[in-house]
Order: structure tokens, then sequence, then C-alpha cells
């Protein structure tokens, strides 16, 4: 424990500590009493604390010459955070802060972990993560009579008639021994249920399912699908490939309630994994009603910057009459965690399925070049709209051609409305980029909005779809910092996991969670540990108009933290393998613990 041996006034605190402090104090000359409104209500201590306050690294990733490394790496800045109501009051030494402690005033002893400027996963599909939250979760389960326990627990707790969702269970490993609707019928009488096998392939439903389904022995197998059927020729239980739509289709969709029971399990969650904020990409009517019920109720776990869905095209001009809201200019707390500035808008598709447009041919597909624009329904009239009304776009580009074209139009509108520039638009994904477009991001402020998953993902067969030389083009976060540009990191989840250990060792090291390959895939295109930690925190903060309040650690600032065990500055450098085994221990959105280890 630091005694401080200053003479600053303890403002009301009377703890033992304080008492002690006090008298040490004795003898100094006039204490100046600090302000109640200075007295903390929350203090983080014991802590590895980054403020990320200094300069930005150059391009190249070297630090900035008053960032806290040299020869022996990476150090801590400050130790302490401390925090009253919504904001940060102050962040230094722990001898600093003891004057800021009074009697209410909540200490968090960390005990060594790390504490970064809370982390923002800047693309992502919340509502999809509470609903696979939802579900009942049969991953590893090994036989019928626990899935089937799992099931009939659910079922407690839901109302008779409504559906229960599952899945997770494994129709590899089953394949030989696939169940039937006999027993999950018999132990579940009263819900349909559904439940998905862990790759897709195969739909497990009990009795009222199939008949809510129409599926009996007269219903046909469809093309490349299977109805399984007992010895009298009645289905059995289980739907096999294209057959699973058949049961799938009878889901009734989700109530607006239980939607919004989505949203915000996939926040709660996100809230758990670290993440201060997301930026949900395309938010439609059914997303905005959810986001705003639960921010009008003051539920929202997490801030939500809220991409409205250019599919949306009634809702998007609703917005355009209504103007942007930037969650920064109303006084409650509860107002700023949903901002509505931004709009998702959709250019061509992904690379994997080879409906990304691409210049030239697919390497593995001659003739073929994808599909972009109109074609994939682009509305350039409506996003050029929203532009010029005030909001920022991020579009959906992968292929080389699907950037150019992005690149294409986002010049033709700043052309004609040069202002709209400083709605800081981006490019979601920037997956693939021709080497004379690099140059183009800077002069127009584009943002490219990327995910370190998806190279690490995808370098199984991302080469096979461009070849050798785009490739070099291609998840090319370092060429793009080189060219001037700025970046956004983030999972785009569900479709990827959105842990930050993961993200991090992908960016850093290039490499798999297998730690695959030894030295990273195209490792040249890797990032610094501190471009890893800015490109989730302070980069994130500038793609969502936010800098000014968040992203770093200092007075004034929302009091948005998050606290891991690792420290992921000096593990970037030393062992960026371990990086995989962190643990996110506490987050804190807005002054309040919205989340800590083992609570
Ligand atoms: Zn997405």
């Amino acid at each position: 424990m630091i005694v401080s041996k200053k003479c600053a006034m303890l403002g009301r605190g009377t703890g033992t500590l304080s008492l002690l402090l006090a008298i040490l104090a004795l003898g100094c000359a006039t204490p100046e009493p600090r302000p109640y409104t200075d007295i903390a209500d929350l203090v983080i201590t014991g802590g590895r604390v980054y403020t990320l306050s200094w300069g930005e690294p150059g391009t190249d990733g070297t630090p900035a010459a008053d960032a806290p490394h040299d020869e022996g790496g990476w150090r801590p800045d400050a130790e302490v955070v401390v925090i009253r109501a919504d904001e940060i009051l102050f962040v230094g030494t722990a001898e600093e802060a003891e004057s800021y402690i009074g009697v209410e005033t909540e200490v968090l002893d960390v005990n060594g972990a790390t504490v970064l400027p809370g982390l923002v996963d800047s693309h992502t599909h919340v509502a999809g993560l509470g609903e696979l939250e939802a579900r009942v979760n049969l991953i590893g389960v090994e036989t019928e009579d626990e899935a089937v326990a799992r099931v009939v627990e659910r079922a407690k707790s839901t109302p008779a008639g409504e559906w229960i969702l599952g899945r997770g269970w494994d129709e590899g490993a089953w394949a030989n021994r696939y169940p039937t609707m006999e027993l999950l019928s018999a132990k579940v009488p009263d819900h349909p249920v559904v439940l998905e096998s862990l790759h897709g392939f195969a739909v497990w439903g009990n009795r009222l399912a199939f008949e809510a389904a129409g599926i009996t022995r007269d219903t046909q197998d469809p093309d490349g699908g299977e109805i399984r059927r007992d010895a009298e020729g009645n289905p059995s239980g289980i739907v096999l490939n294209r057959a699973g739509a058949l049961l799938r289709s009878a889901v009734p969709d989700p109530t607006p309630e239980q939607f919004k029971g989505f949203m915000l399990a996939g926040l709660e969650q996100m809230a758990r994994d670290g993440y201060v904020a997301v930026h949900e990409a395309g938010s439609s009517r059914q997303h905005m009603d959810a986001l705003e019920s639960l921010a009008a109720a003051s539920d929202l776990p997490i801030r939500v910057y809220a991409m409205l869905s250019a599919r949306d095209a009634d809702l998007c001009r609703e917005w355009l009459t209504k103007g942007p809201v930037s969650g920064l200019d109303r006084p409650q707390d509860s107002d700023r965690r949903l901002a509505v500035r931004s709009v998702k808008a959709y250019y061509d598709a992904a690379l994997g399925s080879r409906g990304a447009r691409l210049l030239d041919d697919y390497s593995d597909m001659p003739g073929h070049r994808g599909t972009s624009g109109d074609e994939y329904g682009f509305d350039q009239e409506l996003v050029a709209e929203m532009m010029k009304g005030g909001f920022q776009v991020g579009i959906h580009a992968i292929g080389d051609a699907g950037n150019r074209e992005t690149l294409d139009f986002l010049e033709g509108v700043l052309s004609e409305a040069p202002d709209a520039k400083k709605q800081r638009h981006r490019i979601e994904h920037a997956q693939v980029i021709h080497p004379d477009d690099f140059a183009r991001f800077a002069p127009m402020e584009i943002i490219a909005s990327m995910e370190p998953p998806h190279a690490v993902e995808d370098m199984t067969w991302a080469e096979d779809r461009v070849g050798s030389e785009r490739i070099r083009g291609a998840y090319a976060w370092r060429t793009l910092r080189q060219a001037g540009a700025r970046l956004t990191f983030n999972s785009d989840l569900s479709g990827s996991d959105h842990s930050i250990f993961y993200g991090l060792h992908a960016a850093i090291t290039r490499r798999d969670k297998e730690r695959q390959p030894p030295d990273g895939w195209y490792p040249e295109e890797s990032l610094t540990p501190e471009e890893a930690v800015r490109a989730y925190t302070s980069w994130s903060a500038y793609a969502a108009h936010w800098e000014e309040r968040t992203g770093v650690l200092a007075p004034g600032r929302w009091a948005d933290l998050t606290i891991m065990d690792i420290d992921p500055f000096v593990l970037g450098e030393t062992n960026p393998g371990a990086i995989l085994e962190g643990k996110i221990v506490t987050t804190i959105v807005a002054g309040r613990v919205v989340h800590r280890a083992n609570d």
C-alpha cells in the first residue's frame, strides 16, 4: 500500500487509511480540501494501466516518441483510474489518487491486471449472437438421453405451445445412431422442438414440430435432401441436408419481445467478453425497435453505435428526416448509449462462395467474376442521399472490383458534396484491394473496417480464389496503414469468434488459434501490439466520431474500461501465442461494473 506523503486533504474520507494519511498530513501547511465533486465513486487500483493518451504510432508501427516504450519494451503509463459518476476524474499513480478516495468510494484492486480503454467491436450482428445464446446448447452432448434432458429443462421455463430451438448435436458423431422423435416427443409433448446439428446438415424435431411443418409419410424427399423414415415410411424425426428447410420453415419469426431478448442477450454476452460498445452493422427496423426500447428503459448494458441497414429504405428515409443522433449531445448517460448516425450498405458478396466482385476471373473458376452494385441490390441513390443528409456510410466491399467501384461511388458523391467527407465513411471488410487503389483511401479519409479473424480463417482457401498476385492486396492491414488509411478492427460476429484475445493474436501474428502457420500468413501485413489494441479502442472510437469522449483513458472521458489478466503490449512483443490464453477480468461502462469474472 502506498502512503501519501503529500499535503492534499482527503475530502470526506474517514476510513482507516484516510485517517492514517490525515495523521501523516498533520504538520503540512493549509491543506487544500478536495471539493465533494472530486470524491470518486470508483477507483481502479493495482492495475497495469495503458492510457493510449500518447501520440499515434507511425504507419510502419514505430511507437511515438512519447509512448511508454523503449529498448526494454512496453510498460504501463499509469496505475490507477479514478471515476466519478459516468466519467473519468483522474488517471495516474496510486499516491496521487489517494486524495480522491472518500468513505463511499468503492476501491477495486485489480491485482496487476491490465487496464485498457474500453474495447469496441466495430462490426457486429449482436442479435444473431443473442439468438444463438437463447438456443438450447447441445455442443459436446454425447447421448440422445442427455440432449432430451436439456430440452426438458428448457421446457420447464417455456410456456406451453412456444417453440424450443436448440443447436450443436454432432451429426458426424451421431450418424450411425440417429435419434428419433419418440423420446423427444414423449418427454416434451407440449412444445414444438427443432434441434439443429453442429454443422447444419441435419435437423432433429419432435412430433409437434413435424406436425406444424406438415411433414408426413406422403411428403416427398426434396432434391438433395432426405426425410428419414421408420419401417412404415413415417418420418422418424430427422431431416437431412436440403430437407432441413422443411422443418426450419415451420419455426415462426421471433416476436418483437423475443427479438429484444436476443439483442439484450447478445449485448450482455459482449459485456462479459470485455466490450463496452459495438457497432451494429445493418440495423433493420426490427433491430432499431429493440434497441430504442432497451435504451428508453435504460437497459442497454453497453453502448451501441447502430448502422442502419440500407436494405431497409423506409427506415433510412425516416432517419434522413430526423437527422443523425451522435450519442454525444444529450446529457443523460442512458441516452448516450445509443447512437444512430451511420448506414450499412452492401456492394458485393463474399469471397468464399465466389460472390465477391473481382476485376479479373476467379483463379479457381475461369469466366466468373462475382456480382456487385445494382445487381447485388446496392441502392446508389439512397446511399448518396444518406451521405448528403449527414450520415456516415459503411459499405460492405470484398473483391478488388467491389472495392474499386465502391471507391468510385464515394468519390462521385464527395465531388458533389465535399462536406460529406467529414462523416468518415467506411469500407467494411476492404478485403481484396488492387495495388492502384490503396492510395485512394487517405484523400477521401475513408476508414478500412476489417476483421483479423477473417485473414486467419480464410487463409486456407483465399489464395485459391484470387491467386498468388492478388492475394498480396488481400487482408492488407499494413499496406493500408502505409497508404495513410485509417483502420478499425472488429469480428463481424456471429460469423467469427469475437474473443478479443483471438482478434489481437491474429492481428499481431497472422496465425490462427492453433498458432499456425508458425511464422504467420503473409506476416508483413501484421500490426504491432499497440496498433492492434488501438484498432479495437482509440481507432474504433474515431470510426464512431467518439474520439473526444472515449478511446483513451483521461480526465473527462467516458468511464469505459476493459480489464484483462494478460498484458497484450508486453506479450505481443515477447510471447504473442500466450495472448490466446487471456481472460477478461472486468468490464466497466459509464462508471458501472457491467461484468466481473466469477460474479
Ligand atoms: Zn457483417
